[in-house]
């Protein structure tokens, strides 16, 4: 089959097409032809390599992939017709895969098993033809969703999802300052926390380079119901978090979501209210951050850091999605002949939402 593979890190270049044997199954795994295959900045990771991190390469990228029921390993068939499913059967994959077997696993903590991993990170992932995974990864695709809004599901609903409910058990009447609000995970989170009835501030950057309308992720963001949009590049986050907080007759928000890191941490822990939560799940713009601890305890602050979640979460979420409670966004959709462009498009951070693959043109 032909698949796209990173065998060093590095920029672009090293993100090649090659033709590999198909995958097969093995006992309670499944083989899924891939349909759809949505971007994260995870993938990103990946090509680049992370200092002091270990990925088993040569790697297939891609996470979020939904699919095709194709061939069936020793024991799937019976598991998955527990399930309603079958050869044929239309699946979105669950990207994170553990033992099953251990307390974390058992208690439904899936990333604190020592055996955690992500599709396309520690295994191979799904830009390729098809892809092997275990049967407790395959998820029944819901008919009134496409596979292009499943494939922009999984990971950033899944990370948002954890955070804000698991983590920082965001509540109804709470404000949320959250940061880079076109990134996915952070689309998501907007959504999410209207789901629960907060007031959702957020930032964007500008995207007038691309369209000459600067305001563009300012309109996206409201429409997503996002009460109040910073454009960063115009105003200083704090100032007008604060100036939009007086109007609400507040001092703080209750809680904080950024993944950007290093560039926004002091400004972004100094716009909590005292009992304020802090969660972060990446650290895009470098992870090394001071603390002055007194800040912490006086106000009493929590630090809370967040990666994945466990698998029954995420059928929860694509229930939302399913009922239209939850609506992926999705910035551009490319043949997967084309990922090197689908990587340059989150690489530059011009993208509101999701970047997802197709399939259609793998094979010419
Ligand atoms: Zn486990």
């Amino acid at each position: 089959m032909k698949a796209w593979r990173i065998s060093e890190h590095g920029d672009l270049t090293h993100l090649k097409q090659v033709e590999v044997p198909s995958p097969a199954p093995g006992p309670m795994e499944a083989l899924v032809q891939v349909k759809t295959v949505g971007l994260n900045h995870l993938d990103l990771w990946v090509l680049r390599g992370v200092a002091d991190h270990h990925f088993p390469l040569p790697l297939i990228p891609g996470c979020d992939v939904c699919g095709t029921l194709e061939a069936l390993g020793p024991g799937s068939e019976e598991a998955l017709a527990k399930r309603q499913l079958g050869l044929g059967s239309e699946v979105i994959l669950n990207p994170g895969t553990s033992c099953g077997g251990c307390e974390p696993c058992l208690n439904g903590l899936d990333p604190l098993c020592r055996s955690y991993g992500i599709l396309g990170e520690t295994q191979d992932g799904g830009c390729a033809e098809k892809i092997v995974v275990p049967v407790a990864n395959i998820i029944q695709k819901p008919g009134n969703l496409s596979a292009i809004e499943c494939a922009a599901l999984p990971i950033p609903y899944l990370t948002a999802w954890t955070m804000l409910v698991r983590k920082a058990q965001l509540r109804a009447g709470e404000i949320i300052l959250i940061q880079a609000g076109g990134s996915g995970v952070s689309v998501a989170a907007i959504q999410i926390a209207k789901l629960l009835g907060a007031t959702v501030i957020t930032t964007v950057g500008s995207t007038g380079e691309l369209t000459g309308k600067l305001n563009d992720k300012v309109k996206k963001a409201q429409a997503l119901g996002a009460d109040h949009v910073i454009e960063y590049s115009q105003t200083p986050f704090r100032e007008e978090v604060q100036r939009y907080l007086k109007s609400l007759g507040k001092k703080g928000c209750d809680v904080v979501l950024d993944h950007i890191g290093a560039d926004t941490f002091q400004e972004s822990l100094k716009c909590l209210t005292w009992g304020g939560r802090f969660v972060t799940c990446g650290a895009t713009s470098g992870g090394e951050v001071s603390l002055d601890l007194k800040a912490l305890f006086f106000k009493n602050l929590s630090l809370l850091g967040s990666t994945m979640g466990s698998k029954g979460d995420l059928i929860r979420v694509i229930e939302l999605a399913q009922k239209k409670k939850l609506q992926p966004v999705i910035d551009t959709v490319l043949p997967l002949s084309r990922l090197p462009e689908a990587f340059e498009r989150l690489t530059q951070r011009k993208v509101f939402g999701k970047v997802v693959l197709t399939s259609d043109e793998i094979n010419l």
